[in-house]
């Protein structure tokens, strides 16, 4: 073949500055792009032989490796794919890239946002000059009586391409690392980046450093395969031991008999799981691999408490695993990992567009090779097949946790705890998802028994029917109000996450006939004996001057009630919505901040006319003791209402060592 020098023919100057300035921030991708472009080749060439249009050679077996030489700043690429012939590498190399190049341009001149669909344009064998100063190409195409090709670039437009020496079908591609990129010969860092992109590719890929001095290992001659090399044979004698018998003679024992070892050249390891578990027929897996494929993608050293195997032919082609992931309760961010594959090929973590929100609080794989990723993230946003694969993602997931709610309930309330917030999520983000799991949520009572919505409420008997449910949020705190529950009989569901607010907000709006309430909200009428107004008038005037007076709180809003338990002196309640306005304040930053100036209420004293330390005020209030008993009659329902404030506390304390030293006297 004559040499031949060309220009590459892209439509703009330079095509290199953008691809540099494009992927800017992943620069590793290269990587990905050159062992996939291997990895395809092969299964071209896979399939030319099963079609018979073309013979493997005796012994041959498919791979690709990658060798770093740090000492010449290169790396290479090899594989035994296809191979290309010179007009084919004038075509795909030198002039289609820019037919996908083109649009590309077009598309992402201006744009610096670092997306990830480079490979998706034909341009991924450029992704080279993103590290390269110069790269070369030597292929053989199986073709019969194919030349050899060498092709040289140096990253400016212009290419030379004339005969070359390689003497077996497949490719080499030849990188020359620019100054800023030598790290990818450090061994380690080439590792991780193959092991991010390549792990599931479908071929074996191999890593090897140039000049590295050579490993061995010993190994039983039995076990020698036809690719080992052998460098020695080992016989071992048979290991032998004296014991004492019982009577006193002595005898030897054999340990481990003689064996034949062979010293062999280090297996290579394959980089690659070339059959992950996702590609396989979930009758086919075992509990134990889907938890070892687990541990190995996600390194969480927890189990995973179950999992949905998704597999799809119909009408897309989608496959993948859905771990649910054990969480600690007692750190309240849940981060999951969604890794989206293109046909064994890693694309990204958590790709917001195609996978649902909630769903990214799992973990777990999803191959896709139907995906458009030619298009960018905004367009795949709207596109309508990545809708239907979004939602068939969550019918999945929904249809899951509602047969397990059916069949098996024991294991979804043995997980509801581990389980609810991301339910709980998904129900406030997810319509579609709302619709289906709305009647499987579990709430847990005061007995801890998890029961269900319709077991809490009655069907609204008319359209003013509202169903009031209590619930706690802090079981020791409210532990007071739990035992006036208890007393009358009444229940609360226990609601103690983070996003169990919004939770209920989102039942609220889809159920207009239930309305939650904490259970320290008001003094419910069940808790109170009858009384009429006209009754406790006196009283209250009374002991509402005294608290004012005494804790120097002029708007104290008190109660007096008569509470059939009269053990009870005093409570602090707050109503509902103050409660939920203070809430939202605090998650806005703005803690502390006075309700009153929204218009919320704030707290209330309640007393309880029945107790008799209150009615020892009302009788004695000019006494000696009546301050000391009103502050800390205050200060134990606040205790039970929420923390007190330091500077409370500290006189909350003082104040009940000196009522022990009453005591004394
Ligand atoms: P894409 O892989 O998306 O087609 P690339 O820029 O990665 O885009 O590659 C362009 C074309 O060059 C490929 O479609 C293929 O025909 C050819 N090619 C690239 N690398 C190899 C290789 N290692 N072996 C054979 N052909 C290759
Ligand atoms: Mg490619």
């Amino acid at each position: 073949m004559a040499e031949k020098r060309g220009n590459l023919s892209i439509n703009s100057d330079n095509i290199f500055p953008i691809i540099k300035k494009w992927l800017y921030s992943d620069h590793d991708i290269f990587f990905r792009e050159l062992i996939s472009n291997g990895c395809d080749a092969i299964t071209k060439l896979n399939k030319l032989d099963m079609m018979g249009e073309y013979n493997y050679p005796e012994g041959h077996k498919n791979k690709v490796e990658v060798i770093l030489d740090p000492e010449k700043k290169t790396l290479k690429f090899t594989d035994t794919g296809l191979g290309m012939t010179a007009d084919e590498v004038e075509e795909y190399i030198t002039q289609i890239a820019f037919s996908g190049a083109t649009e590309f341009l077009e598309k992402y001149k201006d744009k610096t946002e670092g997306d990830q669909i480079i490979g998706h344009f034909g341009l991924g064998f450029y992704s080279a000059f993103m590290v390269a100063d110069e790269v070369h190409i030597d292929t053989l195409s199986y073709k019969e009586g194919a030349e050899p090709v060498h092709w040289e670039c140096d990253g400016g437009t212009e290419y030379t391409m004339k005969t070359g020496t390689k003497s077996e079908v497949g490719t080499e591609i030849t990188l020359f690392l620019n100054e800023e990129s030598t790290e990818f010969t450090n061994e380690y860092r080439a590792r991780e980046i193959i092991e991010k992109y390549c792990s599931f590719m479908p071929t074996e890929i191999f890593l090897s450093v140039e000049g590295k001095e050579q490993e061995y290992e010993t190994i039983p001659e039995e076990d020698l395969k036809e690719d080992d090399v052998v460098v020695e044979h080992i016989h071992e004698d048979a290991k032998t031991e004296e014991r004492e018998k019982e009577d006193g003679t002595k005898e030897t024992v054999e340990i481990s008999p003689a064996r034949e070892m062979v010293k062999i050249n280090k297996r290579p390891v394959s980089l690659s799981d070339t059959h992950p578990l996702w590609m396989k027929r979930p009758n086919d897996c075992t509990d134990e691999e889907y938890k070892a494929f687990y541990h190995k993608v996600f390194h969480d050293f927890k189990e995973p408490l179950f999992w949905i195997h998704l597999n799809m032919d119909y009408p897309f082609n989608l496959k993948g695993i859905l771990y649910f992931p054990q969480i600690n309760t007692e750190y309240d961010s849940i981060e999951g990992t969604i890794k989206l594959y293109n046909n064994q090929v890693f694309i990204a973590d958590n790709i917001k567009e195609v996978i649902p929100e909630f769903l990214m609080l799992l973990k777990g794989v999803i191959d896709c090779p139907d995906l458009p990723l030619n298009v960018s993230r905004s367009a795949l946003q709207n596109d309508g097949f990545v809708q239907k694969i979004s939602s068939y993602i969550t019918k999945k997931v929904a249809d899951k946790l509602t047969g397990m709610c059916k069949n098996d309930r024991e294991s979804y309330e043995k997980y509801w705890d581990d389980i609810s917030p991301f339910i709980k999520f998904g129900f406030i983000r997810d319509q579609k998802f709302a619709e289906k799991i709305k009647d499987y949520l579990l709430f847990k009572n005061m007995e801890h028994k998890y029961v269900t919505l319709s077991d809490l409420v009655p069907a609204p008997a008319s359209d003013d029917d509202v169903t009031t449910l209590y619930y706690i949020t802090d079981e020791v705190q409210q532990s007071q109000y739990i035992n006036m529950f208890k007393e009358q009989g009444m229940d609360a569901v226990i609601l103690n996450q983070n996003i169990d607010s919004a939770f209920i907000t989102q039942i609220e709006q889809q159920n207009q006939h239930i309305k939650f309430k904490r259970i320290d909200a008001d003094v419910e009428e069940a808790l109170k004996e009858k009384t009429d107004e006209k009754e406790l008038e006196d009283i209250t005037k009374a002991l509402t001057d005294l608290f004012r007076k005494t804790l120097g709180k002029e708007n104290l809003d008190v109660h007096v009630e008569k509470l059939k338990d009269e053990k009870i002196s005093s409570i602090i309640t707050l109503s509902e919505e103050s409660r939920r306005m203070q809430d939202m304040m605090k998650m806005y930053g703005m803690p502390g901040m006075d309700p009153n100036m929204f218009g919320g209420a704030q707290e209330s004293l309640t007393l309880n006319a029945n107790n008799s330390l209150v009615q020892y005020l009302f009788e004695h209030g000019d006494a000696d003791n009546a301050k000391i008993i009103c502050e800390q009659l205050y200060d134990l329902a606040m205790l039970s209402h929420k923390p007190l404030e330091p500077e409370a506390m500290t006189k909350f304390i003082a104040r009940s060592n000196k009522i022990m030293e009453m005591l004394t006297k």
